[in-house]
């Protein structure tokens, strides 16, 4: 069966997703969403006004003790995640929400984005009832131990980049852990996360306890996270909008938050390395998937001196195969930078550069042939320095920078040289080598021989810097979704 599928065929469900029903309260104002790969409109959401998050997070927490959500047998949680998981493969308006109105080829989404939103939630179902706190060693005649509670209601706020993802990311552990969530993702990808929701109701989780908010971050989001009854955020996004959480989350009852935030992750290339084919390869993914807007895009090639031409020529014959094409189409495998605006601001940093100086070697160009949606070319930047904004900001962008070294410390040195921390990569085939670049290097995640997730949802993920605090996926994300209540007992 083919992928094709046609835009404005896709039912859109309109509305925040409150207490298992959309509901469109009147006087809201309306967003438009467009979609990246051609720019034509979508469809619109409501900009949520400070009594729709308050109705939608009070609802919450109601639903999750009514349901019996929050104190019913973990396992009674794993099943409904598990019917979820399989709805998540299977829909195809899920699919194609996810496809038509975020940078996602049909093609990649299905086989990445739905595949791995349902096995995250397959990860937390399995494990729901296998983190439930701890047991000290006390003297006997007391029993130390701590408990494991979930925080009530959740407030998640997710990026435009991987909208089903980061729900599932954010959904899975929250949910497995007996929490209500309200979440709220990007005011440009919203739909799929509606879907999402729908799904999870189906799936016989219980109405009320996933709920969607649509709107803008200085609005709906803020209130979100301000609201009393939240007890956690968990966010991914950006740098800027990260600190200005954690103010209002200070602000508003002290209440934690994870955040997940942005890079500008090194791919440290020593001389001796297994396969520079290879190498080239993990690099030009690293830097043109989903057009370079993912949060660990490996965006600063150190190269040792000896083996930079080689290195350079084989990334330049890869990218040569990145082709624009509008997501909807199966044959598509290059996606679109979100919206025009976007794409405006990559350009600007680019020829910023070359005014300073850097050498753009290949790229540094939009496609022109693709009408309004905005298709950069991958781009590489010789003779750059630390300091130009093209090598220090997050470009969000298909652009690469190269830098050369000829010893191991000057290489590690260039790639700690920045204020993120989020992931890096680093090739070697000395072993030593490489053991001593993972400890020297100050980043969250660093791949070795190869560079990015390979749906190792085991594998916690959080940066380090100001690439966040705290981690998503893995155990830790179930402790990071729960409280702990320590508790003695003399008998
Ligand atoms: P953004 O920070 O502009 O927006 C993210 C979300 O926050 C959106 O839903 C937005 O509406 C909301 N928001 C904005 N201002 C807010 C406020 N004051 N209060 C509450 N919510 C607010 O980020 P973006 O441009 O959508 O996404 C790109 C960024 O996300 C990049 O920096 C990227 O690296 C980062 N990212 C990080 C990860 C990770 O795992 N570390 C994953 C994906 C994306």
């Amino acid at each position: 069966m083919t992928l094709d599928f046609t835009p404005e065929n896709v039912p859109v469900p309109v509305g925040h997703y409150i207490g298992g029903t959309l509901v469109t309260p009147a006087g809201e104002r309306e967003i438009d969403v467009n979609r990246p790969s051609d720019g034509k409109f979508f469809a619109s959401i409501p900009d949520a006004s400070a009594d729709t998050v308050d109705h939608a997070v009070s609802g919450a927490l109601r639903a999750a003790k009514e349901s019996g959500w929050s104190t019913c047998a973990p396992r009674e949680r794993t099943r409904a995640l598990y019917r979820w998981a399989e709805l998540i493969e299977q829909d195809v308006v899920l699919l194609q929400l996810e496809s038509a109105c975020s940078t996602r080829p049909v093609t990649l989404a299905k086989s990445g984005d739905v595949a791995s939103a349902a096995e995250t939630i397959r990860f937390f179902a399995e494990l729901a009832d296998k983190e439930g706190g701890d047991h000290f060693a006390t003297c006997h005649s007391k029993l130390g131990f701590s408990a494991a509670e979930p925080y009530g209601v959740i407030g998640a706020i997710t990026p435009w980049n991987f909208p089903l993802s980061m729900a599932a990311w954010k959904c899975g552990p929250a949910l497995a852990t007996g929490n209500a969530i309200v979440i709220k993702p990007s005011e440009m990808t919203p739909f799929s996360t509606v879907r999402l929701a729908e799904l999870a109701v189906l799936a016989g989780i219980p109405s009320g306890v996933l709920n969607v908010i649509h709107g803008l971050g200085a609005t709906a989001g803020a209130q979100l996270v301000a609201h009393p009854a939240v007890g956690k955020i968990s966010f991914t996004g950006s740098p800027v909008t990260g600190a200005a959480i954690m103010t209002n989350a200070a602000n508003n009852g002290i209440k934690p938050v994870t955040l997940e935030l942005g890079g500008k992750s090194p791919q440290l290339v020593f001389e001796k390395v297994n396969d520079l084919a290879q190498v080239a390869s993990c690099i030009s993914g690293g830097f043109t998937g989903n057009a370079g807007q993912v949060c660990v895009a490996g965006t600063r090639l150190i190269v040792h001196k000896n083996i930079a031409d080689e290195l350079i020529e084989k990334i330049q014959q890869n990218i040569v195969r990145c082709e624009p094409g509008l997501t909807w189409n199966s044959a598509s495998r290059y996606s679109p930078i979100i919206n025009k605006p976007q794409a405006d601001k990559i350009h600007s940093i680019v020829c910023h550069a070359r005014e300073q100086g850097a050498d753009i070697l290949t790229g540094g160009t939009f496609f022109p042939e693709t009408g309004n949606g905005a298709f950069y070319r991958p781009t590489l930047i010789a003779g750059v320095t630390n300091d130009m904004d093209v090598v220090c900001r997050e470009v969000f962008g298909p652009v690469l920078t190269i830098q050369t070294f000829t010893d191991e410390d000057e290489g590690i040195a260039l790639a700690n040289d920045t204020v993120y921390g989020l992931a890096a990569g680093v090739y070697t085939r000395d072993l030593s080598q490489g053991m001593r670049a993972i400890r020297a290097i100050e980043a969250g995640t660093v791949w070795v021989n190869r560079y990015g997730r390979s749906q190792d949802f085991i594998i916690p993920t959080g940066g380090f810097k100001m690439s966040g605090i705290g981690k998503d996926l893995g155990r830790a994300a179930m402790e990071a979704c729960q409280r702990y209540k320590s508790v003695l007992i003399d008998f």
